[in-house]
C-alpha cells in the first residue's frame, strides 16, 4: 500500500478512486483496512489540502474534535458533542470531516455480514441483535448513526462546502435504497472542504450512552434556538442523522422490538434539551 501526499485539493480528488482512499486522522479507516472492510492500494493524506481551524462561522473539515470542544467561537451544542465523542486520544486524530463520514459501527456490518447495505437483501439485525439500532428511517438497514457532532452540525442548520458543491448537512446524508447502498450523497473522488456553522441564540447537546463517556450515543439529541425557533436533531437513532419538529414525532418511529427503550429514552432527553434553550 502507498502514501500519496498531494500537494493540492484538485490532486487529492484526482487520485480518489480506482483503488485509492482518502485518509484524514485514520481513526475509522485504519481500522477498516486492517479488518479488510475497506480495500485500497493507495492513501491519500489529506492533511495538507483539507483546511483545520476555525474561521468566524467556518470549520475546516480538517479540524479535530479536540479543537473544537475548547474552541468559544464554537456553539454550545458542536462543542459538547465533540466533548461527548470517543476518548481524548481518538479527538486529538479524528477531524470532523471524517467523523461525519465514519462507517455504522453495527456489528452484522462491521463482522462483513452480506447485509443490505454490504449490497445483500437482508437485515441480519432487524432478525437479530439490534439493541443498539434505530427507531426510525429503519425498513431497509437498521443502523443507528454513530456521530455526535453530524446531529449537532444538523439541529445548528450547518451547510457543507465539499471540492465540488455547497449543499446542507441534512443533503449529505440519504437513507439506503435498492439501487443504492450510501448514506450520504458524496460522489466518489469528492472531498468535504468546510463546514459554516450558523450561530445560535442557545444551543445544547445530551447524550445517553452505556458508560459514563467514551461510548457511541444510544440517543443524542441536539437543540438550537434561533429567532425564528428551535431545531432539534438527534444521534443514534437512525442509519443517518436525523432531524424531529418535536417531542410528538417520537410518536411516528418505527422501533424494532429491542429499539423500544430508544423511544422511552428521547423523550426525556429531547424535554430537558428543549428547556436548557429557551
Ligand atoms: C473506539 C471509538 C469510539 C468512538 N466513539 C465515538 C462517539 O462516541 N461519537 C462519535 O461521534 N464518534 C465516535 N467515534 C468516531 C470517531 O470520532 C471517528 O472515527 C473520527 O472522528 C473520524 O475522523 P478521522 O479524521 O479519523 O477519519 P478517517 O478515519 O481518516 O476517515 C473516515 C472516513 O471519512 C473519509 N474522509 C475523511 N475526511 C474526509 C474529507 N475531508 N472528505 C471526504 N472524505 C473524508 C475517509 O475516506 C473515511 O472513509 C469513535 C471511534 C472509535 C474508534
Ligand atoms: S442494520 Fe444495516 S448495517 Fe446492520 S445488518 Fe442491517 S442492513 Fe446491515
Amino acid at each position: 500500500m502507498q502514501l500519496l501526499r498531494p500537494e493540492s485539493v484538485e490532486a487529492a480528488a484526482a487520485a480518489l478512486g480506482n483503488g485509492s482512499v482518502a485518509l484524514a486522522g485514520g481513526t475509522d479507516l485504519v481500522p477498516m483496512l486492517r479488518d479488510r472492510l475497506v480495500s485500497a492500494e493507495t492513501l491519500v493524506e489529506l492533511k495538507e489540502v483539507v483546511p483545520r481551524g476555525v474561521e468566524g462561522t467556518r470549520i475546516g473539515a480538517g479540524t479535530t474534535l479536540a479543537e473544537l470542544e475548547v474552541d468559544p467561537e464554537i456553539p454550545a451544542a458542536l462543542r459538547e458533542a465533540c466533548a461527548l465523542a470517543a476518548s481524548p486520544q481518538l479527538r486529538s486524530m479524528g477531524t470532523i470531516g471524517g467523523n461525519l463520514l465514519q462507517a455504522t459501527r453495527c456489528w452484522y456490518w462491521r463482522l462483513d455480514f452480506p447485509c443490505f447495505l454490504h449490497g445483500g437483501s437482508r437485515c441480519h439485525a432487524r432478525e437479530g441483535a439490534h439493541r443498539e439500532h434505530a427507531i426510525f428511517g429503519n425498513e431497509r438497514c437498521a443502523s443507528a448513526h454513530p456521530s455526535d457532532p453530524a446531529a449537532a452540525l444538523l439541529a445548528l442548520g450547518a451547510r457543507v462546502r465539499t471540492s465540488r458543491r455547497e449543499l446542507g448537512l441534512e443533503e449529505l446524508y440519504r437513507l439506503p435504497t435498492e439501487d443504492d447502498r450510501n448514506v450520504t450523497a458524496l460522489e466518489p473522488g469528492e472531498l468535504i472542504l468546510e463546514l459554516d456553522v450558523p450561530r445560535p441564540e442557545a444551543s445544547v447537546y445530551l447524550k445517553a450512552m452505556d458508560r459514563a463517556r467514551w461510548a457511541f450515543p444510544l440517543v443524542g439529541v441536539a437543540a438550537a434556538r434561533f429567532a425564528d425557533g428551535v431545531r432539534l436533531a438527534l444521534a443514534g437513532v437512525a442509519p443517518i442523522p436525523w432531524r424531529l419538529d418535536s417531542e410528538t414525532d417520537l410518536d411516528r418511529a418505527t422501533p424494532l422490538p429491542g429499539t423500544a427503550y430508544k423511544v422511552e429514552l428521547a423523550r426525556p432527553l429531547i424535554r430537558r434539551a428543549l428547556h436548557s434553550v429557551t
